[in-house]
């Protein structure tokens, strides 16, 4: 049993792990010395100049960046207010920013003398960005998925068996996410020497957060840059959506250091306020321990994780990324939300103005971005990032819209 002495001691001893009190390694003994590895393994490797300069080699080369910093001047007069740039990590390969941290997984799942990627998907995104890392870097790769999700995804499951991909059902319970996260770990347990567990976002225990992050910053550092060539200045705001935070927190992190660049991540709203049917973690949750960490969370009235509903399957988590529940709780970013309707809204608007589709999670950046630049004047400058492409959603978009060819 966890003791609440337990914690606390674990708290003081793993301090290195923590964003203000949220953060940390909550785990069963048996994953301690397994995460002890890895942390190691962060920390001696990724550090080092001959890592760095690999993973700036495929981030260019592979995965085509840097991602431009477009000027969306069509969008800006739309909405006649603040100017708005699209930061286009939809246009990495495989269409999202989640490339950016699979390879920093896969090069240091190398340098550790791994031989397999392991990795749980729901919608299937993550699995296809591990997929795709685990072949170029000649990995063997299970991707571990709900059966009711395996149903719902064909495209992206065949998209991962196509990369070479052993897809494992699984179909323990409500058989979706969360069990696929489960048999995920326990397959780390049991297989840990030769395998490296790839998390899909800036969440899970400690060095997962810090570690996903500093594989994404890269996003804001060439966003810091792009935006002196256009402007000759920093960017009054950074707008972001937020799941488990990783596309954010990539954006967010090179800015921090200036207090005159205001930052909001974006939330999903889903239906409605009512628990169940949106998965705005930050606006309505409390804090609580999920999956290895300390976080604000959705609970249900036992205090389990709350079920969660957004348009965007990459947004429905009900838990977020311990370094943003630290940002808001100090002040230094802001979380509003966006819902299903207003993401679809920003989607269509996106598409039919500016010619770019973008994923529903980013719409749900969109969205606020467009409400929100009507109400600044016309010398203030927005950032949003794009955080991936839409045509994963087409069929969602056709189910909801009616739209037929
Ligand atoms: C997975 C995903 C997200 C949500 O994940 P974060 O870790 O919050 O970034 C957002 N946008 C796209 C396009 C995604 O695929």
């Amino acid at each position: 049993m966890k003791t609440i002495s337990h914690i606390q001691e674990n708290k003081e001893s793993l301090r290195e792990g923590f964003f203000g009190k949220f953060g940390g390694q909550f785990v069963p003994d048996v994953l301690k010395p397994i995460l002890k590895e890895l942390e190691e393994a962060y920390r001696d490797i990724v550090p080092t100049k001959e890592f760095q300069d690999e993973f700036a080699y495929y981030l260019r080369h592979y995965a085509g960046r840097p991602s431009p910093l477009y000027f969306a001047e069509r969008l800006t007069e739309y909405c006649g207010g603040a100017k708005i740039y699209l930061k286009r990590e939809d246009l990495n390969h495989t269409g999202a920013h989640k490339i950016n941290h699979t390879i920093g997984e896969a090069l240091l799942a190398k340098k550790m003398g791994k031989k397999k990627l392991i990795a749980e998907t729901g919608a299937g995104q993550h699995g296809v960005a591990t997929a795709t890392v685990a072949a170029r870097f000649g990995f063997e790769c299970d991707i571990y998925m709900g059966a009711v999700d395996v149903k719902k995804q064909a495209p992206n499951v065949l998209r991962m068996k196509l990369l070479g991909a052993n897809v494992v059902e699984v179909k323990d319970g409500a058989a979706t996410l969360k069990e696929a996260v489960d048999a995920a770990l326990n397959a780390f347990i049991n297989e840990h020497k030769d395998v490296f567990y790839a998390l899909g976002s800036a969440v899970g225990p400690h060095p997962y957060p810090s570690m996903v992050r500093d594989f994404q910053k890269i996003v804001g550092i060439e966003a810091e840059k792009q935006i002196l060539e256009h402007e000759g200045r920093l960017p009054d705001y950074l707008i972001a959506c937020v799941g488990g935070g990783s596309n954010a927190i990539g954006l967010f992190h090179n800015f921090l250091k200036y207090p005159e660049v205001k930052i909001i991540g974006v939330e999903p709203l889903g239906k409605s306020e009512k628990l169940g049917e949106h998965a705005a973690t930050l606006t309505f949750g409390e804090e609580g321990i999920m999956h290895g960490f300390n976080s604000i969370m959705l609970k249900d009235e036992e205090g389990n994780p709350a079920p969660v509903h957004s348009i965007a399957s990459g947004l429905d988590y009900p838990s977020v990324g311990p370094e943003h529940a630290y940002l808001k709780e100090i002040g230094r970013a802001e979380y509003v939300t966006a819902s299903d309707k207003e993401a679809i809204e920003a989607l269509k608007t996106l598409s039919e103005i500016e010619g770019i589709i973008p994923a529903l999670e980013s719409s749900h950046a969109i969205a606020y971005a467009i409400k929100f630049a009507k109400t600044l004047p016309k010398d203030r400058v927005i950032i949003v990032n794009l955080s991936g492409r839409g045509d994963k959603d087409l069929d969602t978009i056709f189910e909801i819209t009616g739209l037929t060819v």
